[in-house]
Parts: structure tokens; C-alpha cells; sequence
């Protein structure tokens, strides 16, 4: 049995015929782990002793009951933004380096009900905040089909961690693209929520009203296998709506007569690489030769998405992150005074990247410039919302690149952040307006290296990405793996 093989269905299946115990399979994650993390550098904490002792006590259980769910015994990891209790929970910043979680995340919790194999913390970018993970305080994570690239970001270990066989599936999140843009990067499966349809509670908060955590995993069946137990209201998340959530399962068929999917002509315009235009073009065909009734569409509005996210999310950030004081959490630099403990700290513990948006989100808060600023990013994303709302009168699916371009070289934009911030250009709008998207590899470009297929829906319509998106999987059998 090759480890790297697997996904969540067939491991589980292993598992009922007894052909593999949850410790047989922990086992197998942390040699993998072993053999090629240190090239990648997808985990900032492997946790070896407690996903042992957690596998094994999983055995017992799975003895006693004679039965187990879908996900028990399966090894997973978790990004480092998100809270389990008693573990690191670093966010990549200096400022969180030895603080460790006093509780599970809401979607820990509902995950360790059914008792999958944490195996560890992951990478990304400092508090979420990037593309390819080189805005770690630890270090960047390679990416696994070219190690002198990214992987991708913010979620950059998950996805890497995922893609090279470390784990079977990973937790990330996502407030302008952050499971998706790796997923594409990486060959993965990469997934966002409707906001409001699983919860943020202990996730470490970047933008409150765009964050959701995400999934990355190897087939959109994997992937819904995952969201029926974190999706769902919860009385510590207050933007969680009371929604019936439905059996995932019941969508995924291999036909897809009568889907109206709608292309719309602004994600195709300059700039977007023509391999990757290519193989999102052979996928669109994929979707018309399954039944689906394919149009092209237009979203006037989605051009002002990136300028009202780059607005939005800083001024989010400047108040999220002013809990980091020295004070409460975290990191605490001396100072005389208590203003010098703050300036210290802060000075300390934040990146580059925190600290630009802190400022750029505390200007664009404050008196006189909120109006010119602010307010109209707020009403930009009233138009984006409207877009996609009419859009979504006429269409069941839109389908769209994720990023314009495939994994880049280390440094390639490190130096200018707004080249960073134009990578999200694809993936931002769903944020803005809250609707859920589902990243599908689409193929390698003739470098071999993957692009992923965004597909996007309405609020609450999250079946539809599990039909459409199991359905282009199943037609385009690709079985991506990279060689390492
Ligand atoms: N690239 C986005 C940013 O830097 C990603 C944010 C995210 O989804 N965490 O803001």
C-alpha cells in the first residue's frame, strides 16, 4: 500500500476491512512527513507523540463500536491560524511564537467527533495575510511539483502538505482566496464556504465579515465527506445562519443535464496566461460534454472587487489585530511605559505585511478619509453582490481561472506588494460577496505544473460545486502526483 495513494474514501475503506488500523495509518503520515518535509517545510509542528497516542486510543474505539465514520482514523493537519486546544497556534507570527490554544476552533471540535488523526500545523502566510506563504515568520513552504516555487498562499502548507502525500486532507482558510489559490498551485482540491455556513469561532481573525475556513483535499467527494461535519450553525459564531444543511453525498453524480454554467467574459481578459486560459477552456468544454448548457456572462462590477478588498480587509485587520498588545497574548517586548510595551511589542512581533495593512486600514478608518475610503468599498461591494445575484437568476454555476497565472518563483513578487495583491483578482469577489467556490485541478501546463478550475455559486448552493466539480473530476481522471 502506498500511502501517497490514498484518499479519505479508499483509507476508510481499508480501515472497515481491516486491512489498516488508525495507527497503521498515522504511522504511515508521519514517514511520509519525514521523508519530504524537510524539503518542503509544509509543518511549522508535527505532531508525532499526540497523533500516535490519538490513533491508537481511535483503534480501541472503532473495536468497541464495530463501526466508524467516514473521516475516523484519517490524518489530517491543521493550518496554524486555526485553535487546538493545548497545541501551538502561531498564525507564522512572531508575535503568537509560544502561545498555545486554550481551546478547540468550533470546526476542531465538530471534526473530533468523528476522530480523525491530527497530525500537525501547517504553514502560511503571517495571519493570512499573502500568496505564497514567503510571508511566514518561520520560513517559507516549497511547493511540491517545483521546489524553487511557491505553493501558494495564505494556506500554502495545507496545500502542499496535501499534494505530496503528507496527509489526506488539511484545514485551511480562506477571506480573498487563501485555500483556493494554493489548491490551484498545488494540484489539489480547494474549497470556501458560503460565509456564514460553517463557523469562524477559533479561527485566529483576519477580516471578520470575509473569513471562512477551508478545506484542502484530494476529490471533491473527499472534500464533501469533510464539510457535512464542519458545515452548520453555531451559537459561538453569531454569522452562522440556521440553515438545514443538506446530505452532500446525494449531489455527486457524473451527469450534469440541465446545469446552466455561465462564463463571464471579465475573467478573461489581458493578463491571464494563455496555458492556464487553455486548460480552464478544456474544462468548460468537459462541462458541455457532460450536458451541462454553457453561455457566456458578464459581471460588470467585479473590476472594482481587489481595490474594495484591499480596503476592506485592512481596516478589518487594524482592529483585529490590535488585541495583540503585549499585554493579553502572545509576545511581550519590555518597554518603560505601557505605551512602550505596546510599540515595542508591535514593533517586534509584526512582518512587513501586518504592518503595512495596519496602517493602510487604520488611514482608511479614520476621520476624513472614511468617507473617501471605506464607505466606498462598501458600496463597490454592494454592486459585486448585486452582479453576482443577478447573475445567479440566470445560471447554476459560473466557472472562472483561479489565479492568472501557475505557481511563481521565490521572490518573484516580494518586492512589490501590489503585484502580490493582484493575485487574488480571481478569488477576492467570492469574499466580497460571500458566496462559496470550489478549486478542481484542471491540468499541468507543459512545465508541468498544475492550474485549477475555480467554480463558483450561489450563497448556499454549495451541492451544486460537489455535483459539478465531481463530475468534471470524474470526466478528467487526471490522478495528479507530483515526483517527490
Ligand atoms: N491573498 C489574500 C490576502 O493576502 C489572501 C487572504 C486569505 O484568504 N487569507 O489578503
Amino acid at each position: 500500500m502506498d500511502f501517497t495513494d490514498l484518499t479519505i474514501k479508499s483509507a476508510s475503506e481499508l480501515l472497515s476491512q481491516k486491512k489498516v488500523s488508525a495507527l497503521e495509518l498515522a504511522q504511515m503520515s508521519l514517514k511520509r512527513i519525514k521523508e519530504v518535509d524537510d524539503k518542503l517545510h509544509a509543518f511549522l509542528y508535527v505532531a508525532e507523540k499526540e497523533s500516535l497516542e490519538s490513533a491508537k486510543h481511535t483503534d480501541e474505539m472503532i473495536i468497541a463500536d464495530h463501526e466508524h465514520s467516514a473521516l475516523t482514523g484519517i490524518p489530517y493537519a491543521v493550518k496554524d491560524n486555526i485553535l487546538v486546544k493545548g497545541m501551538q497556534a502561531t498564525a507564522a507570527s512572531k508575535i503568537l511564537e509560544n502561545y498555545k490554544a486554550t481551546f478547540d476552533a468550533t470546526v476542531i471540535r465538530k471534526l473530533k467527533q468523528v476522530s480523525p488523526t491530527m497530525m500537525g500545523k501547517t504553514n502560511l502566510d503571517e495571519f493570512g495575510m499573502g500568496v505564497s506563504t514567503e510571508n511566514s515568520a518561520f520560513g517559507p513552504t516549497k511547493n511540491p511539483y517545483d521546489l524553487s516555487r511557491v505553493p501558494g498562499g495564505s494556506s500554502g502548507g495545507s496545500a502542499a502538505a496535501v499534494a505530496a502525500g503528507e496527509v489526506l486532507f488539511a484545514l485551511g482558510t480562506d477571506t480573498g482566496g487563501s485555500s483556493r489559490q494554493p489548491a490551484s498551485f498545488c494540484g489539489v482540491v480547494g474549497f470556501k464556504p458560503t460565509y456564514g455556513r460553517a463557523s469562524r469561532h477559533g479561527l485566529i481573525a483576519l477580516g471578520s465579515s470575509l473569513d471562512q475556513p477551508g478545506i484542502l483535499a484530494k476529490t471533491v467527494e473527499d472534500t464533501a465527506t469533510i464539510f457535512q461535519i464542519m458545515a452548520g450553525q453555531d451559537e459561538l459564531d453569531t454569522t452562522t445562519l440556521p440553515k438545514p444543511v443538506p446530505d452532500y453525498s446525494k449531489f455527486l453524480k457524473e451527469n450534469l443535464k440541465g446545469l446552466k454554467i455561465g462564463v463571464p467574459k471579465e475573467y478573461f481578459a489581458a493578463g491571464l496566461d494563455p496555458e492556464v486560459k487553455t486548460i480552464i477552456e478544456q474544462g468548460i468544454k468537459k462541462f458541455e460534454e457532460l450536458g451541462a448548457q454553457v453561455s457566456e456572462m458578464s459581471l460588470p462590477n467585479v473590476k472594482y472587487a481587489l481595490s474594495a478588498y484591499y480596503i476592506i480587509l485592512p481596516v478589518e485587520i487594524s482592529a483585529n489585530l490590535s488585541r495583540y498588545d503585549g499585554i493579553r497574548f502572545g509576545l511581550s517586548a519590555p518597554g518603560k511605559n505601557l505605551e512602550e510595551v505596546y510599540y515595542n511589542t508591535r514593533s517586534a512581533g509584526f512582518g512587513a505585511e501586518p504592518k503595512r495593512r495596519i496602517m493602510i486600514g487604520t488611514y482608511a478608518s479614520s476621520a476624513g478619509y472614511y468617507d473617501a475610503y471605506y464607505k466606498k468599498a462598501k458600496l463597490a461591494q454592494g454592486l459585486i453582490r448585486d452582479d453576482f445575484k443577478k447573475a445567479f437568476e440566470k445560471v447554476d454555476l459560473i466557472v472562472t481561472p483561479t489565479s492568472p497565472n501557475v505557481a511563481f518563483k521565490f521572490g518573484e513578487k516580494t518586492s512589490n506588494p501590489l503585484s502580490a495583491y493582484l493575485e487574488d483578482i480571481f478569488t477576492g469577489p467570492l469574499n466580497i460577496a460571500g458566496i462559496p467556490g470550489l478549486v478542481v485541478p484542471g491540468g499541468l501546463t507543459k512545465q508541468g505544473l498544475p492550474v485549477g478550475i475555480q467554480l463558483i455559486a450561489n450563497h448556499f448552493a454549495e451541492e451544486k460545486l460537489f455535483m459539478a466539480g465531481h463530475a468534471l473530476e470524474q470526466s478528467l481522471n487526471l490522478k495528479l502526483k507530483p515526483n517527490i
